[in-house]
């Protein structure tokens, strides 16, 4: 970058250093975060590190709440029995795998549940999320040459934000049933999570906000074969690009923006949880505010190697859809950085992170990537450790968001309203 601004008498260089950017992005990838998985000691840790940084540069807590975590539950289903039969014929509990936040589960063929199934021709993935989310009860017969998949729907996690009444059952290894039963006990708890939110009242339009959001969860611990040989790769995963990347840029932009100290609107830093679990966090903030008052949103996730087009470059996902990326441009002419259009359209990035939510309701919400989303070599991998980061890049990214966001922060610049109609439901 060739622009370089001088801030109080400090250069925004001195501000955003690679010191900074590596000493917060090393406490938030280290091992000791165990992956900071939602629900786990390890993201914990992490949010007390991400709450006494919010506190250091001297932010607000979000509408007067007493502190930075933003606190919500989720409800947790434990499957603790399960008895099924197919025209008498016992179902092995290992070819099942059960969704529901009833206690007690009792239907038969007579009951509220359809029976719908899933060929040998089928694209199992997209079958599988029409039935998972479903809101209605199914009871879904799965072709035997699917059993493959079933240890990874095993593995999905029970837990939910706004859990339905309904049950949802897969059978592998059966398509036909012409009587059966279902029979289950679950164990039904709370669970407590939280975003991290600080605030930097603006001078004038204190009304008009402008967020910068990172996800400080990922995966937690995986299984040590996992590692592949060419490091002496442990099994924990890091994530230090997905997100500790974007969450460092959030706490390093509280930073420069408290520095700065003169910014017209009101700046939201926020980070959130359970991105990895379906984008609950993001969820739950973006209910606490009327969109109406929110003039941008700018979601940070792995900006931390570089992009397909190099050094001094990220895209941003939606980038037809408001002018933000114009405005975001047009601040940085004269500097060798430039952002481009999401050049991944078929990945659906854009209705994937954690803009979305926002986005459907008008608001230019939008993500800064430079993942390689065809050819991220350690994406969602227990390799995504700091090693693997350009550190001195991604201090040049955060940067540029600094400056580039300069005019949206000072109200000269209104970005145009993402049309929520032309967006896919
Ligand atoms: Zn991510």
């Amino acid at each position: 970058m060739i622009l370089s601004f001088t801030v109080n008498g400090q250069s925004i260089d001195k501000i955003i250093s690679v010191k900074e950017v590596t000493r917060i992005e090393k406490v938030l990838s280290a091992d000791d975060m165990q992956g900071r998985r939602t629900f786990t000691p390890g993201i914990d840790k992490a949010s007390a590190f991400i709450e006494s940084e919010f506190r250091k540069t001297g932010l607000q807590t979000f509408m007067g709440a007493a502190n930075f975590r933003q606190g919500f539950f989720m409800t947790e289903s434990k499957a603790t029995a399960s008895k099924i039969s197919i025209d008498g014929k016992i179902i092995n509990n290992t070819q099942l795998v059960s969704f529901s936040y009833q206690p007690e589960v009792s239907l038969t063929e007579k009951s509220d549940i359809a029976v719908v199934k899933i060929n040998k021709s089928d694209n199992i993935g997209q079958k599988f999320n029409e039935y998972y989310n479903s809101p209605k009860s199914l009871f879904v017969l799965v072709d035997p040459s699917f059993n493959s998949v079933l240890p990874n729907i095993q593995h999905i996690s029970r837990v939910n934000a706004n859990p339905g009444n309904n049950t949802i059952v897969f059978v592998f290894g059966t398509l036909e049933a012409t009587t059966f039963s279902i029979d289950l006990t679950n164990t039904i708890s709370k669970k407590a999570l939280n975003n991290v939110v600080g605030v930097l009242p603006g001078k004038s339009k204190r009304n008009e906000f402008v967020i910068f959001s990172g996800h400080y969860d990922h995966l937690g611990v995986g299984s040590p074969e996992e590692g592949t040989p060419h490091t002496a790769v442990d099994s924990i995963y890091n994530g230090a690009n997905d997100d500790a990347a974007g969450s460092t840029a959030v706490i390093m932009l509280a930073n420069y923006f408290k520095k700065q100290n003169n910014n017209e609107r009101t700046i939201i830093f926020t980070t959130f949880v359970a991105e990895e679990l379906g984008g609950y966090g993001a969820k739950y903030f973006s209910k606490q505010l009327s969109p109406e008052k929110v003039i941008a949103m700018f979601n940070l996730e792995m900006i931390g190697t570089e992009s397909k087009w190099g050094k001094n470059s990220a895209y941003i996902t939606g980038y037809e859809k408001s002018d933000v990326g114009e405005i975001l441009q047009k601040n940085l002419t004269g500097s060798a950085f430039t952002f481009y259009p999401d050049p991944y359209p078929e990945q659906q990035l854009f209705y994937r992170s954690d803009n979305a939510t926002l986005a459907k309701l008008g608001v230019p919400a939008h993500t800064i990537s430079t993942s390689k989303m065809d050819n991220e070599a350690n994406y969602h991998s227990a390799h995504d450790e700091i090693e693997t980061l350009d550190i001195n890049n991604m201090t040049e990214i955060i940067k540029a968001i600094a400056l580039s966001s300069a005019t949206i922060i000072s109200g000269k610049d209104t970005p145009s309203r993402i049309d929520a109609e032309q967006l896919k439901k």
